[in-house]
């Protein structure tokens, strides 16, 4: 196996333990995109095992493929523009969300159709301006009410758009709008079982809207959600789950003023060995931090030379280095440099880099 992503379950089922020590709510565990690429079937049984009592995904194909994997945990789909395949969804007991009168309408009627009464979630806009019902609301209410019957209302639901900014009072009047669709609700007589607003910045540091029930995703993989604003992970005791190791291909020595890997990006400025990692962007490893991070072997760090290629990328082993062909490096992680280095040397997030490394790679899972 030429590379690897290597996934510590029990990480996850520690930092959903912490999380869960920290706050009175109930846990969502978001395993949308594959588990933020930590394997969706694995992470969602970890995380019920460890004390999350929903599942969360975006798409209704994400939610599917839980429910025919034998999970029958509560499970939110939140993504589901018209026309999807609502009856398989109703079928299969997964809660929808719905933000417009449009889908509520089509989920209604097919559910009628089957005779099911669908579980739902209203969505509400409270600053965002992504998701969410926002000037249809008082139409929108009306809507609820005359088909009382017709469905369960399980949540009233919103998302925050500047939570890992603990300074910012954006949150507080997101917050505000949200108390108060849920007193227009409840005013209206709909009563939903749960209200939930917080992703993982808002559960690690905002109380007030913990709520019944938070959606926590990069935290439960052990990482922060803004490392600028918050810090690391392990300011709120989280460790990261994923590491990635990959083959050497080829060791070699060469010489000071070679210049290594397409466009000659960088030339060498003293003799040394180089390593050829059997890893590149086509595997998800971002080209754009060529040249600024590296592997881990044996301890050492060992910097990438030129640009990173579609397969493989070139590192500075350096002269004395007992690396051979074959051998193991730790591209990302455990002792090698980490996802958030690896997204500081992108200029991204760590979510993008964990989420975008590639199907071909397999997840290999741990339990220690
Ligand atoms: C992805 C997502 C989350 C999880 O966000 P994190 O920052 O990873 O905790 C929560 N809620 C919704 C609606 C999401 O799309």
């Amino acid at each position: 196996m030429r590379a690897f992503v290597q996934i510590d379950l029990s990480a996850i089922a520690e930092n959903i333990a912490e999380v869960r020590s920290r706050i009175d709510s109930t846990v969502l565990a978001v395993v949308k995109a594959d588990a933020y690429g930590h394997g969706l079937i694995p992470v969602a049984r970890t995380a019920i095992e460890s004390g999350a009592t929903w599942l969360g995904v975006a798409l209704l194909e994400e939610a599917i493929s839980l429910r025919d994997a034998g999970i029958e945990a509560p499970l939110l789909a939140w993504l589901t523009p018209p026309h999807e395949d609502f009856e398989r969804a109703l079928q299969l007991n997964i809660d929808l969300s719905v933000s417009s009168i449009e889908l509520f309408e089509e989920i209604l009627g097919c559910a009628g159709r089957l005779g099911i009464k669908p579980r739902l979630h209203f969505e509400v806009d409270t600053g965002m301006r992504r998701g969410g019902v926002l000037g249809e609301w008082t139409e929108f209410l009306q809507y609820a009410l005359d088909n009382r019957e017709r469905y369960s209302l399980v949540g009233l639901w919103s998302h925050f758009a500047r939570a890992d900014e603990p300074d910012s009072d954006f949150s507080s009047i997101q917050e505000e709008s949200f108390h108060q669709k849920l007193v227009e609700l409840n005013g209206a007589g709909l009563r939903p079982e749960i209200v939930h607003l917080s992703n993982s910045a808002a559960a690690l540091t905002r109380q007030s809207a913990h709520l019944s029930m938070v959606r926590l995703g990069i935290a439960m993989y052990g990482l922060s959600p803004d490392v600028k604003e918050m810090g690391g992970a392990s300011t709120f005791n989280l460790r990261p789950a994923m590491s990635i190791k990959a083959q050497l291909h080829l060791v070699k020595d060469a010489k000071a003023g070679d210049a290594v890997g397409y466009g000659g990006a960088e030339v060498l400025t003293h003799d040394t060995k180089l390593g050829v990692v059997a890893m590149g962007y086509s595997d998800g490893l971002p080209r754009s931090a060529s040249n600024k991070v590296g592997v881990a072997f044996d301890g050492q760090r060992a910097a990438l030379v030129g640009r990173i290629s579609m397969d493989q990328c070139v590192v500075n082993l350096g002269p004395d280095s007992r690396a051979q062909a074959g051998d193991f490096v730790t591209v990302m992680g455990s002792e090698g440099y980490s996802i958030d280095e690896w997204a500081a040397a992108a200029q991204t997030i760590n979510y993008e880099i964990v989420t975008r490394i590639a199907s071909r790679v397999p997840r290999i899972y741990q339990l220690k």
